[in-house]
């Protein structure tokens, strides 16, 4: 992003922009974002300087400032950035692992941020330390529609024991998954036990935030037509609980109707955990009803979860299926950066679109190549 791009989606910000607020420095973590003063400048240059034992050291004590820079280094698509992110994830490691992550998604307007903001703030006045992060690809294009909007959480982004992150800006769901990934780690060493990781619920989304979390929220509401809330039966079934927010005001009845339809169909689904049977709920996010509740379901899974094993194996799978995922990204990167497919690409692929030789074929051609 250049810098008049970045100029431009600053201003078309609105000034109540509070996400950022409560960390000095790198904490803004926008890649390309222009300096605001040389104060900030000199703090750039001394984030490039910082030691990987000035990072550990710093995230390990918790420092706020510190853990924001070490999140820009793992956001950032340089090589000598990501080269650098990768020692310092391999230093921090054995520090990581000791939250309950959870993914809560559902269709823009769901009230996700709303129960978010009731949720973590009533755990930070438990004394829990809770991280805020989001998996959204398109938020490159839309400014950031989740998290990075307006007056959203507030109260939590003002909290010293939160720390709200928006998600990374542009690239591929692959890579923004990989930086999620890689930002909660940063954050169990820094001491958050609880991780919320919030998605819109839309296509490959949910299956990929699935695949980071140890438990899956979906929040839904009544009478918006199961169609229009993209719910198939696919999602839910990667849900450990159903959550019909909005259960409040005249809409109570009809929350509660479709929780019990929501419980009714669950029962007949595979269920997203062994061990475990995902039940539905209701709550109002805005009056805080039925939000604690939800904490205690969570509780109860990781229980359940810890004893009977699936915990760990969901981890250790989880983190099997990283590796893969990062394996793949890499091999597409380096088969498609060759200088040899480069050059043999555009003929073979006019050949297949004029039907001369078969796509199996060109694509061997292409693999040949690239091995030899
Ligand atoms: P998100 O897009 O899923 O994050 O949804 P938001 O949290 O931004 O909420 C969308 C709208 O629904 C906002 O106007 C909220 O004030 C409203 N909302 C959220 N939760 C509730 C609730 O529990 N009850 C009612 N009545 N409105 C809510």
């Amino acid at each position: 992003m250049s810098d008049s791009d970045s100029q431009n989606k600053k201003s078309k910000l609105p000034s109540t922009l509070h996400v950022m607020r409560g960390v000095e420095g790198g904490h803004d973590g926008m890649p390309g974002g222009k300096p605001h003063s040389s104060e900030t400048s000199q703090k750039r240059r001394n984030n490039n300087s910082l030691s990987i034992e000035q990072y550990t050291e710093g995230i390990l004590n918790g420092d706020r400032t510190i853990l924001g820079r070490a999140i820009t280094l793992v956001e950032s698509n340089s090589r000598p950035h990501q080269e650098k992110a990768q020692e310092l994830l391999k230093a921090i490691i054995p520090h990581s692992g000791n939250s309950i992550r959870v993914g809560i998604t559902g269709v823009p307007g769901a009230g996700k941020s709303t129960f978010i903001e009731a949720l973590g703030c009533s755990l930070t006045a438990k004394g829990h330390k809770v991280a805020v992060l989001a998996v959204d690809p398109s938020s490159s294009l839309t400014q950031g529609s989740i998290l990075g909007d307006k007056t959203r959480m507030e109260q939590l982004s003002r909290d010293t024991h939160a720390f709200i992150r928006p998600s990374p800006s542009g690239g591929t769901l692959g890579g923004v998954a990989r930086k999620t990934r890689e930002t909660i780690l940063l954050f169990e060493a820094a001491g958050f036990d609880v991780v919320l990781v919030e998605t819109i619920g839309v296509g490959q989304n949910e299956i990929t935030v699935r695949s980071m979390v140890d438990f899956f929220l979906l929040i839904l509401i009544a009478g918006a037509g199961d169609e229009l809330q993209g719910i198939k039966r696919g999602v839910m079934e990667l849900a450990d609980a159903i959550l019909v927010n909005k259960a409040d005001r005249d809409n109570i009845d009809a929350a509660n109707l479709a929780r019990s339809e929501y419980e009714r169909a669950v029962h007949y689904l595979q269920p997203a955990t062994k061990g475990w049977q995902t039940r539905a709920f209701s709550a109002s996010a805005i009056e805080g009803s039925g939000v604690s509740d939800i904490w205690t379901v969570v509780q109860k899974f990781k229980d359940i979860t810890v004893q009977n094993g699936e915990f760990k194996n969901r981890r250790k799978e989880q983190t099997r299926q990283w590796l893969h995922s990062m394996l793949e990204e890499r091999v597409k990167e380096l088969f498609y950066s060759d200088e040899r497919i480069k050059s043999a690409l555009p003929d073979i692929e006019k050949a297949v679109m004029e039907g001369t030789i078969p796509a199996a074929q060109a694509a061997w051609q292409l693999l040949n190549k690239f091995s030899q």
